[in-house]
């Protein structure tokens, strides 16, 4: 079929996630990957500097992982995981609390990121309700991202990709993101918060990168801090890992970083590798205990038709392999080290507001004469320049990003950062 007919036929049929129906240009049809790469219907040869939308590691069509994929296939493509299960969960589930922080004991599976946090929302709010205690009030950050499921946008930002919905989302907490100005004064809001109030259930957080909101950083100590008095007034801590986990921030979880480990703990878009989708919610020994009862109704009624898909399982078991590799943390080492020096060699440039790093993951908030938000038009304009260099962006309204695969190049890399320079370069001086 020809590429025209899939264009064609996409516009007649399909429905893309976050793109206008009437300015958006029409989709690349993508026909390969390997790699670091797409190939398009063209013939280009694209590289993936956004590993997908944040979920591929390995890089495309590893022959390994697809290999254990593939034998998972001839085996046993998915089973009912309610009454029933298999040896790719069990062991994924072994494995995956061997490298999580040492708090936590049980995995409980869905799949996708929106669904783990799901989860862990539910998981927290009947925690408190099994034990006849009504604490339902949740703690998160301002410019949270936590998924686009109603649970999700609640404890998410208020903003426009949820305008349309606010009067149906829960209540929430909203805080400031600690800073060393703010961080003292933070402290003491909550404490008397917990002081004067006796419902708050929970506090979710992406630990140390703010991803959707553009990549948004802070400290270890800080969250540290905050888990603590959460943690001293019994609040459920939720860590949301769905994007920082897996080696993104430079260590195994963003919360390895941290001294007072979450509670909770959601995982996805790395987990299999970014070869299909599948969430994971740990928790600690605590939460679970709060479910063994004689009485059914204490029982956690949650579950999904593909919940703990074999095949999925599968394909996260062998990232967790590659992840396993002297070779993988050398390139996760390598991606952050240069990202730093990017950093260091870009701080006060004119074009800039803001260039930050952490671990694998590259922000720059360029100046434009639009307030920083996610509808700025500066976003289309990066990504259609840097497709004509035949790197695969997609900012965040005016904050440009490289969260690449592991599988990058330094001289990849190298060849991206000076396009990212040639493009800065050409920009008016706001
Ligand atoms: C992407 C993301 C989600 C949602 O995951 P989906 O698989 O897209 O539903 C939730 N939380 C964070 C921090 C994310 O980055």
């Amino acid at each position: 079929m020809s590429d025209l007919d899939i264009q064609q036929k996409d516009k007649q049929y399909v429905w893309h996630p976050f793109t206008h129906l009437r300015y958006a240009e029409s989709p690349i049809h993508i026909v390969k990957g390997e790699g670091a790469y797409f190939y398009d219907a063209d013939g280009n040869k694209l590289l993936d500097a956004i590993s997908s939308w944040w979920v591929n590691l390995h890089g495309h069509c590893h022959p390994y992982i697809s290999q254990k994929v593939t034998e998972q296939l001839n085996t046993l493509e998915h089973a009912i995981f309610s009454g029933f299960t298999h040896t790719p969960a069990v062991n994924l589930a072994e494995r995956l609390l061997g490298y999580l922080p040492k708090n936590q004991s049980k995995i409980f599976y869905s799949d996708n990121g929106s669904t783990s946090v799901e989860v862990a929302l539910k998981m927290t709010l009947q925690y408190w309700h099994n034990q006849g205690l009504s604490k339902k009030k949740f703690i998160a950050f301002e410019n949270a991202y936590h998924g686009d499921t109603f649970g999700g946008m609640s404890v998410g930002a208020r903003n426009v990709f949820n305008n349309a919905f606010e009067n149906l989302l829960f209540d929430v907490i909203h805080i400031p993101l600690p800073s060393v100005e703010n961080i003292d004064d933070l402290e003491s809001t909550l404490q008397s918060w917990f002081t004067h109030h006796n419902d708050i259930a929970g506090f979710i957080f992406e630990p140390l990168v703010q991803g959707a909101a553009g990549m948004l950083m802070y400290e270890a100590e800080h969250l540290d801090r905050l888990i603590s008095i959460c943690q001293q007034n019994k609040v459920i801590c939720i860590a949301d890992e769905v994007m920082t986990g897996f080696g993104r921030t430079g260590k195994f979880f963003a919360s390895d970083y941290l001294k007072n480990k979450p509670d909770i703990i959601c995982l996805s878009k790395g987990l299999t590798g970014g070869y299909m989708p599948l969430g994971v919610t740990a928790c600690a020994q605590f939460i679970y205990d709060a479910y063994i009862s004689d009485d059914k109704t204490k029982t956690f009624f949650h579950g999904h038709s593909y919940t703990a898909n074999s095949t999925a399982c599968s394909a996260a078991l062998a990232s967790l392999d590659l992840m396993e590799k002297a070779e993988t943390w050398k390139q996760i080492q390598l991606i952050s080290n240069l990202h730093a020096d990017f950093v260091s060699s870009h701080q006060n440039h004119k074009r800039l507001k803001n260039c930050r790093s952490k671990g694998t993951i590259l922000a720059l908030e360029i100046n434009t004469d639009e307030h920083t938000h996610y509808l700025n038009n500066a976003s289309e304009s990066i990504a259609t320049y840097f497709l004509k260099q035949q790197i695969i962006v997609r900012p965040l309204g005016n904050i440009l990003y490289l969260i690449p695969p592991y599988c990058i190049t330094e001289k990849e890399l190298m060849r991206t950062y000076k396009v990212v320079d040639l493009f800065l370069s050409g920009l008016p001086v706001f």
